[in-house]
């Protein structure tokens, strides 16, 4: 339940000043100024909150920069603008479950602790979750947010349509028919073409599930048994610090089956006895139910329960994907650097993901392995460790996930996605006076033309 108190930010009562009259109807919200790890202060001179996507049009039309804001999830700065953040907090309708065509439409700012006890009481369920419920949906899609499994595509391979606000204030539907080109180069598409309003996401009859933990899987049969262990249940993931030739812990979600006791060895690794934090020293009551207890899906895929601080809370995190065909061999990389990742690491990751459809995606066409570490909450250390990190994981192309922190400079970053400048031009298409452009998009994407 640990969580850092947030410094109250003092450029609230600057945000409301800046506010015209025809904003009234519209809430300027507190302004929190740092993103939920702390580590970044949002430089936005304002934030917006509207009620409604009839507010959010007339606010689009007016302001001149403008950048989605979601759940603040983010370790970087790709959420912030130079002028004002559109928050979609209110923005959190649900607004139509078609069964007949299994989809559910929802407006992007709900949160998928929302979204999943509505789905699961009308008998529905997602494909899959990341770690926490806590993130909106719009933030997760244009991220390219991710659970595990080796047959499941990360969160934004769920999505079947979206309604986007453009630059001039007009509510654009895009789909694959509609719109091939802005569906599968704007799905994944960091808040540059627009603010998502609604997305319609794919659902599935509901099912239940249970989780197992298994400790001290050793190194050797991890390489001799890769893909059995990453494919043993619904959704897998490998928790180590990389030391003792050893995972700590092996995390195997899988569909509920009551004949599944799970008492036998994994592998060579043990059953856990008790309920596990991924960080062992902390406290299991934050993470969801283990010990192969049957629960609802949306209780059991997160590693971390609504409502709880998911992770440790005062961290930082990075992430790489590679190819799932060159995943061992990228493992076994890293390992050979595990005195310098060691001292600032709390926990590493790694999960699997299926392939997607859009463009700069890091999963883009390519199964991957994601490789994940939760670092102390020091920076200047931290930004000493990421270039060995990367230089690592170089021959094996490694993509950084968008929304968290990396050093690969962008020419490198933008060599490794064949689409990117198909979708640079989609940007200035969508965005042609660059009102949702900031420095991320700026560095790592809008450079690209300049080569
Ligand atoms: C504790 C913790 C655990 C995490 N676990 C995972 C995990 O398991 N898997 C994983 O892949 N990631 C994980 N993340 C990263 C996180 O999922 C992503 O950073 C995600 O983008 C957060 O969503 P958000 O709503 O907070 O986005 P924000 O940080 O608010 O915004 C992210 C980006 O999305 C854009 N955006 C947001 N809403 C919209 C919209 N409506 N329209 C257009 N653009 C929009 C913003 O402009 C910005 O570019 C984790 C992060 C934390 C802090």
């Amino acid at each position: 339940m640990k969580r850092k108190t947030f410094i109250k930010s003092s450029s609230a009562a600057l945000a409301g000043s800046y506010l015209l009259p025809w904003l009234s109807a519209c809430k300027s919200q507190p302004m929190n100024s740092l993103n939920w790890a702390g580590n970044y202060t949002y430089k936005a001179k304002r934030r917006l909150t509207p009620d409604s996507v009839d507010e959010l049009t007339e606010l689009v039309r007016k302001e001149r920069a403008a950048k989605a804001l979601g759940t603040r999830h983010c370790f970087n700065d790709i959420a912030d603008s130079p002028v004002s953040q559109i928050s979609t907090a209110n923005l959190n309708r649900i607004r139509d479950l078609d069964a007949s065509r299994l989809t559910v439409t929802v407006e992007s700012g709900i949160k998928y602790g929302q979204l999943c006890p509505y789905l699961e009481e009308r008998g529905y369920a997602l494909h899959n979750l990341a770690s926490l419920p806590h993130i909106s949906v719009g933030g997760a899609v244009a991220t390219a947010t991710h659970g595990s499994g080796i047959k499941n595509g990360n969160l934004s391979s769920a999505v079947r349509a979206m309604e986007l606000v453009n630059a001039s204030g007009e509510v654009v539907p895009i789909s694959p028919d509609s719109q091939p080109e802005a569906f599968y180069g704007g799905v994944v598409g960091l808040g540059g073409l627009g603010i998502v309003s609604a997305l319609t996401l794919c659902i599935q009859k509901s099912f239940r599930m249970q989780q197992r933990v298994y400790q001290y899987l050793p190194l050797q049969s991890l390489k001799e048994n890769f893909l059995p262990i990453l494919s043993a249940g619904y959704s897998v993931s490998l928790f180590t610090d990389w030391m003792k030739q050893e995972v700590s812990q092996v995390w195997v979600k899988s569909v509920y089956d009551p004949m599944n006791t799970g008492i036998t060895d994994f592998y060579g690794a043990k059953p856990a006895t008790k309920n596990l934090h991924p960080i062992e020293a902390l406290d299991a009551v934050n993470c969801t139910e283990q010990l192969g207890e049957a629960g609802t899906w949306y209780d059991r895929m997160p590693h971390f329960k609504m409502g709880f601080t998911p992770s440790s809370g005062e961290e930082l995190q990075a992430e790489y994907f590679v190819p799932l065909e060159n995943g061992l061999d990228a493992l076994l990389a890293l390992e050979k650097k595990k005195e310098l990742i060691y001292p600032l690491l709390q926990i590493s990751e790694i999960r699997t993901i299926d392939a997607d459809p859009f463009w700069i995606s890091p999963c883009s066409d390519k199964p991957s392995l994601a490789i994940h570490f939760t670092l102390k909450p020091d920076w200047p250390s931290v930004q000493k460790l990421l270039p060995v990190i990367e230089a690592e994981l170089a021959p094996f192309g490694a993509k950084p996930h968008w929304g968290k922190l990396f050093t690969l400079d962008a020419g490198t970053l933008q060599s490794r996605y064949e689409k990117m400048g198909d979708f640079v031009h989609l940007l200035r298409t969508f965005d042609p006076e660059g009102k949702f452009r900031n420095h991320f998009l700026d560095t790592f994407i809008y450079s690209f033309e300049h080569k």
